[in-house]
């Protein structure tokens, strides 16, 4: 039996309001919803982040949070979802099984966009940053 809780919702092992079944991936309600429709959609083989993802596995995964966007909107009477990934413990990943929130949201939430969550830090020239990632793809 797996440690980790999200293998263990995969497996039925756990419980869980589960949305969709694909053959790569399951998607099910967050149990600590930010809102109404709150989904987490999960690759069914464990991968701790974004990067350990196969080619195959990251396809299915966005495939799944594409379908899926539109029926979360129209069953929450929602105009929009923020759509977002912690990756990694120090991002404010608490399970280390990668997870693509999709957060239904409404005019006046109160929740900010995906930029607030950050104080804006920039101490490198975009050129630097460029070349620096360009070099780390191998390109
Ligand atoms: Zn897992």
């Amino acid at each position: 039996m797996s440690a980790c809780i999200f293998c263990r919702v995969v497996a039925g092992e756990i419980p869980g309001e589960v949305v969709l079944r694909e053959p790569e991936v399951v998607a099910f309600l967050d149990v600590q919803p930010l809102a109404d429709g709150h989904v987490l959609v999960v690759p069914r083989a464990h991968a701790a982040a974004v990067e350990e993802l196969s080619p195959a596995q990251a396809d299915a995964l966005f495939r799944a949070v594409v379908r899926l966007a539109g029926p979360v909107r129209r069953a929450l009477g929602a105009a929009g979802t923020t759509i977002g990934v912690n990756n990694g413990e120090a991002t404010g990943q608490t399970i280390p099984h990668v997870h693509v929130h999709i957060v239904p949201r409404w005019e006046g939430d109160g929740a900010g966009s995906v930029h607030s969550i950050f104080p804006r830090t920039v101490e490198k020239k975009l050129p630097e940053v460029g070349a620096a990632i360009r070099s780390a793809l191998g390109s």
